[in-house]
């Protein structure tokens, strides 16, 4: 077996492991090989030279070691609370050890009488010490004198604990493991100047270290030195796809914006744009002119303007002879963008469809035509568009609406339409602090509308509790006799789920027993409608002929009604921040003082009520989306966590920000300088990536 590959053997090779062990840590654990057991890395490490007395023990104890006898066992209870008591007693005193499975094997494998060194988390029961489920090994000499003072204990099963592999006994698999690998065999991957810049430690003492360190500060060197690694190596991925995208990715050229785009600019648009739209239609206008294909995550909060942007970015492609597609992800957003679009472009020659799931086969077959004979200019639609018979005879742009709201393989699909490949650009309301999209998307160049247009008055945001709704139900009718409308939305937590869906009607038929036709009129959508009960509901709304839109959330992308002043958001401890932010942002797009209400139960969470807080606190998208990483962490911003970018084992982009800049500026600097890895200091660096396949490449649009 070559030198390098003895990490990828399957783990039932490894002395101690065998057939039936393995299946067991292939099923519990996800480790299959010794490379994957190497990464199972120690949750924490107990010091073999404390063993506590049990008269140490008090209220403040978290995790605890001591060494004793088993005094007595017994099982109490019954069913779920059925359990296995033992007394394990030492010099000062008695503490209990309480198993709730594996009972049997456990009564078996425990003498009374024998001397066991006992591990961890005491917990109170009735103001009662325990420890459920410890750490629990015979104590040998051997024991404790082994070498390593701190002993990991990894994360482990109940199952596996039942089969003698423990949070402890992992770490004697991962001991055999280090018998048989060297400086070769985990080969350094980070070019030398960068550790050393950094005072890194080499990558296998890093490994070593973060399972078996001698003290403290050689486990936190191996720490750093791993969450480098992955921060580095995600960073290095994204940049060399940007610089090879710059390089080599031959794109159309939209050499010059002509009597479309100006006299749009001139005569058909209904406003001043604001300096943030300019400047993102000058970055696009530079990027879609240099030959290389545009790939561009455009990012401004909701109401700040991007459809405006995106019309005038079609302009310029038609301009120059191509066509556009612009691709929104759900049916009332695409009806409202073709919409508006057309109301826009009313009197000028610039042929645009719409097609979308709905669309009736003749009209569909027209279209189809129509494009491939460049008749039409712009199509907009679902996603629909991507479906293969779509075929356009000269696609220059792709833009994709909301780009979180679908997959990576769907929107690459759009793009993978003609060769040369289009200009693509995404967008999102889903405000991404600026630094985590640099991260999430770092293959992409970026371009933010950070600025709302002029006269928009800040939403009045209130959190109301249920019990007050004759009140909120009153002020909505002061609103809607002064001619506005409203918003009610409704948590619908699964799309398929009868509860929510029961929850809905109930609300619904309390609404219209409010504001009775004939003199109030009601729209409802949501996701069991047809399509054409949909677009006839939000038609209704949109033209004013009704005044309350009641909804679920396939509202809250997009949709654009100026004269709407109020969102009630119903049970809104049940969402999200970026959510709650989402809907809010459906009002507020006229001149009139708009109103958000966020109504709740009586009892909701602590995170719940800190929510209620920031919403009502501010209005400001991206410093929400601050407040959502620090809450929630970086497992969802924007659909990330569908493809994992920000999921890093070690690493918390929050917390370790500083090294994730360190990261992004080094891996910068090689992607510029020697993006084929060719130089002799990241040759190691090629042959890992390469080692490391091409899935995880993939993952990144
Ligand atoms: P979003 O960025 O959320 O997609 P839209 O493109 O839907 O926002 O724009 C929101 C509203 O603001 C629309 O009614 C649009 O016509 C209007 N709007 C866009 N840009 C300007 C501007 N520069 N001045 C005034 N109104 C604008
Ligand atoms: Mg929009």
């Amino acid at each position: 077996m070559p030198v390098a590959d003895i990490l990828f053997s399957p783990i039932e090779y490894l002395k101690g492991v065998g057939p039936q062990r393995s299946e067991m840590l292939q099923k519990e654990l996800g480790i299959f090989t010794f490379n994957d057991l190497l990464n199972h890395f120690p949750f924490r490490h107990i010091d073999r030279t404390k063993v506590n007395s049990i008269s140490q023990l008090n209220f403040d104890t978290d995790y605890f070691q001591f060494a004793g006898t088993i005094i007595s066992f017994k099982i109490i209870g019954e069913k779920k609370a059925k359990r296995l008591v033992a007394q394990v007693k030492d010099k000062t005193g008695t503490l209990e050890l309480v198993w709730f499975q594996g009972l049997t094997w456990i009564q078996k494998m425990l003498q009374l009488n024998e001397n066991y060194l006992v591990y961890g988390k005491v917990s109170f029961f009735q103001s009662h010490p325990q420890i459920v489920h410890p750490e629990i090994e015979v104590l040998t000499k051997e024991l404790m004198e082994g070498k390593n003072f701190l002993e990991p204990i990894y994360p482990t099963t109940e199952k596996l604990k039942s089969r003698a592999l423990g949070g402890r006994q992992i770490g004697k698999l991962t001991q055999q493991l280090f018998k048989l690998l060297d400086e070769k065999k985990i080969f350094e991957n980070i070019p030398v100047s960068i550790l050393s810049d950094l005072n890194l430690i080499s990558r296998y003492n890093a490994f070593l270290q973060i399972h078996f360190p001698e003290n403290k500060v050689q486990y936190e060197a191996a720490v750093k030195r791993l969450k480098f690694e992955e921060l580095f190596l995600s960073q290095l991925r994204v940049q060399l796809l940007k610089s090879e995208r710059h390089h080599f990715s031959k794109g159309v050229v939209f050499a010059k914006v002509g009597d479309l785009f100006n006299s749009f600019y001139k005569n058909q648009l209904p406003f001043t744009l604001t300096d943030a739209q300019k400047r993102v239609v000058k970055e696009l206008r530079l990027d879609t002119a240099t030959g290389t294909q545009m790939n561009r995550l455009l990012q401004g909060d909701v109401g700040s303007g991007k459809t405006i942007v995106a019309l005038l970015a079609m302009l310029i492609a038609a301009d120059n002879g191509y066509q556009s597609c612009l691709m929104a992800p759900t049916e009332v957003l695409a009806q409202q963008h073709f919409h508006n679009i057309s109301k826009l472009l009313k009197g000028m020659n610039v042929p645009i469809a719409i097609l979308t799931g709905s669309t009736k086969t003749a009209a569909r077959k027209t279209i189809i035509e129509e494009l491939k004979n460049r008749v039409l200019n712009i199509l907009i639609g679902t996603h629909a568009v991507i479906e293969k018979e779509v075929q356009f005879a000269k696609f220059g742009l792709a833009i994709v609406d909301e780009q979180h709201k679908f997959g990576v393989a769907q929107r690459a699909k759009l793009w993978e339409k003609s060769n040369p490949l289009p200009h693509v650009l995404v967008m999102t309301a889903t405000p991404i602090p600026r630094t985590l999209a640099m991260t999430a998307y770092g293959e992409l160049d970026y371009s933010v509308i950070d600025e709302l247009p002029p006269g928009r008055q800040l939403i009045t945001t209130v959190h109301r509790l249920e019990t007050l709704r004759p009140k909120v139900m009153h002020f909505l009718k002061s609103e809607i006799e002064k001619g506005r409308q409203v918003y009610i939305v409704f948590p619908l937590i699964e799309e398929s789920s009868k509860l929510d869906y029961e929850n809905l009607m109930r609300g619904f038929e309390n609404i219209k027993a409010w504001f009775p036709e004939p003199n109030y009129w009601i729209s409802m959508v949501h996701g069991q409608q047809k399509p054409i009960q949909k677009q006839t509901n939000m038609d209704r709304f949109i033209k004013g002929e009704t005044q309350i839109m009641v909804s679920t959330t396939v509202i809250e992308v997009g949709v654009d009604v100026p004269n709407a002043s109020v969102m009630i958001i119903e049970s809104a401890e049940k969402f999200g921040l970026s959510q709650l932010h989402q809907l809010r942002g459906r009002v507020g797009r006229g001149s009139e003082q708009s109103y958000c209400i966020l109504l709740t139960g009586t009892q909701i969470s602590t995170d719940a009520k800190e929510r209620m807080k920031i919403m009502t606190s501010t209005n400001d998208g991206f410093l929400i989306a601050e407040k959502d990483l620090e809450i929630r962490g970086p497992g969802d911003i924007g659909g990330t966590r569908q493809s994992g970018i920000l999921n890093f084992k070690l690493a918390n982009i929050v917390e370790d920000k500083a090294l994730l800049d360190l990261a992004k500026d080094f891996a910068f600097k090689i992607a510029e300088n020697d993006p084929e890895l060719i130089t002799e200091e990241n040759l190691l660096l090629k042959q890992f990536l390469q080692k490391q396949g091409k899935t995880e490449w993939s993952k990144i649009s």
